[in-house]
Formats: structure tokens, C-alpha cells, sequence
């Protein structure tokens, strides 16, 4: 498969946004790389990739100085058999992404999406993903997660226990780090795996604007649904334009913890 590369934006002048997020222990300060013009939230997902490796090496860091390290590495994925929740903002850039594949690559892959529905099927997983509000209930949001990982069905962008899709990978995929031994990633139900924890999800984030656009939902799809996703035509992003540093607070003003970066007008007011 062609190694994806992180897309750029639309807009070849770009503007940097200094903010702090307040964590719910601290301040962090950072800073991003934004189009000074139109963009889309899925345009500014280049952007949230990089903030969000910046976020998870200090978080690295800071478990390496208590004597921690993180156990996942190329070739294990154990953990790439779960259901991964993919906001529509990414689904619709690996959407695009996908289209630009040639014809032959796009086929093989979409193959693998449908042997990988047909396995979950054939395992009643599809029927309680799409019939039941499985997520609203309790035990429900316990079972199935756990029920669609022992059905052992690898994501369809799993080659050779490698993401092909690295570069763009979504950031939920990110943010799962353990410095547990691997071999508890394999049996989840045992309650072995010591996850490290982020204090901010960015993944999160766009799961809260995607559940703003379809109430009622959890704001996301299952990763495995991409390609019959794909089939709405859906642009899910153009509900979030402006320019980037608009976009970009959007985004901001949704974390858990959220210190804003100023809107631009505010800016102007202020000075
Ligand atoms: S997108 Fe990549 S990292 Fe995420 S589950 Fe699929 S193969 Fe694993």
C-alpha cells in the first residue's frame, strides 16, 4: 500500500497560534502552525496530529523520569484488534485519502474492510453495533468492546501487525500507550494492562464536535464502518470552518480543562 504522508492545509500561509489548555493538574502552553485562511477542522487535523505527539512525548518523558517506559512497538498489534472509535472529522480525511489511491490499491483495501465486516458479523458483533444504543447502557458498553476484541478481527489497516497508515493514524490510536508487558494487550478482560495516562485526549475532543453534529450519537464510527461511511458522501468538517486560528479555538474551547486561545476579534479588542 502507498505510505500516506500527513496532509497540508489549503492555505499555503499559515499563521502560529500560541494558548495554554488548563489540565486538571497545571497549564500546559503550545503552540500551532494554522492556515491564516478558510479551513475545515478535518483541514486542520495535520495540525492536532503534531500537538497531539508533542503532548504524548512530554507525557513519555515525564513516565520515563519515574522509571517507566512505553511497551508498544512496531509489529505489535495486539491492540489494533479493538473497535476503534473514528471521529467523523478523520473518517472524512482518510476518506479523502483513500481517494486518491489508484484504483487497484483502493480495491485491496476495501476487500480487507469487507472480509473484516464479514468475520464481525458472522460473529453477531454488526447486528449489536448497528441495532442496539449499545453505548447509552452500562453493561452494554462493557460487553461489546470486549466481545468485538475476542471476535479477533485485526483493523483492516493492520499489515504484518504494522499500522500502513502510521503517518495519519487516528489520534484515539495515538493515545493508547501501556508500559505494561504486551502480552496483556492480548487478554484486555484480565485487567493487566497498565495504560499510560494522558491527561488530555485530543481524540476526545473531536468525538464531543461530531456528537454536536449528530445528537444522540457518540460522535464517532466504528473504524471498521469507514468504507460504507464513505458511501454518505458526508463532509462532516465543513460544519467547522473559518480561518484557522477560528477553527482551531473551535477545537480548543471544547478540552475537558480548556484556557482558550483568543478569537481573533477578541485579540483585536483587547489590543
Ligand atoms: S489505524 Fe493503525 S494503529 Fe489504529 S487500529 Fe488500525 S492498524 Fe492499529
Amino acid at each position: 500500500m502507498t505510505e500516506p504522508q500527513p496532509q497540508s492545509g489549503p492555505d499555503a500561509k499559515t499563521v502560529t497560534v500560541d494558548f495554554k489548555i488548563a489540565l486538571e493538574d497545571g497549564t500546559i502552553g503550545m503552540s500551532a502552525v494554522v492556515p491564516e485562511g478558510q479551513c475545515t477542522i478535518t483541514d486542520l487535523l495535520p495540525v492536532l496530529q503534531s500537538l497531539d505527539m508533542s503532548l504524548l512525548s512530554s507525557v513519555e518523558e515525564q513516565i520515563g523520569e519515574a522509571g517507566l517506559k512505553v511497551s508498544c512497538k512496531a509489529g505489535c498489534g495486539a491492540c489494533c484488534r479493538q473497535m476503534v472509535p473514528l471521529s467523523l472529522f478523520e473518517a472524512e480525511s482518510l476518506a479523502a485519502w483513500i481517494g486518491t489511491l489508484p484504483e487497484a490499491v483502493r480495491q485491496t483495501l476495501a476487500g480487507r474492510f469487507h472480509a473484516a465486516l464479514r468475520k464481525l458479523a458472522d460473529a453477531g458483533i454488526i447486528d449489536r453495533l448497528t441495532k442496539e444504543r449499545w453505548f447509552a447502557r452500562e453493561d452494554s458498553a462493557w460487553t461489546l468492546p470486549m466481545d468485538y476484541f475476542h471476535a479477533g478481527v485485526p483493523c483492516p489497516f493492520l499489515i504484518d501487525e504494522s499500522c500502513s497508515i502510521h503517518p495519519i493514524r487516528p489520534l484515539v490510536c495515538r493515545e493508547y500507550l501501556v508500559t505494561s508487558d504486551p502480552i496483556h494487550c492480548a487478554a484486555p478482560e484480565t485487567l493487566q494492562i497498565a495504560p499510560v495516562p494522558v491527561p488530555l485526549h485530543l481524540a476526545h475532543i473531536l468525538d464531543r464536535m461530531g456528537a454536536e453534529l449528530e445528537p444522540g450519537t457518540q460522535g464517532w464510527i466504528p473504524l471498521v464502518f469507514l468504507f460504507a461511511w464513505m458511501e454518505s458522501g458526508a463532509h462532516p468538517g465543513k460544519s467547522y470552518s473559518g480561518t484557522g486560528p477560528e477553527v482551531l479555538h473551535e477545537f480548543v474551547s471544547r478540552a475537558k480543562y480548556g484556557e482558550h486561545p483568543k478569537k481573533p476579534d477578541e485579540k483585536e479588542a483587547a489590543s
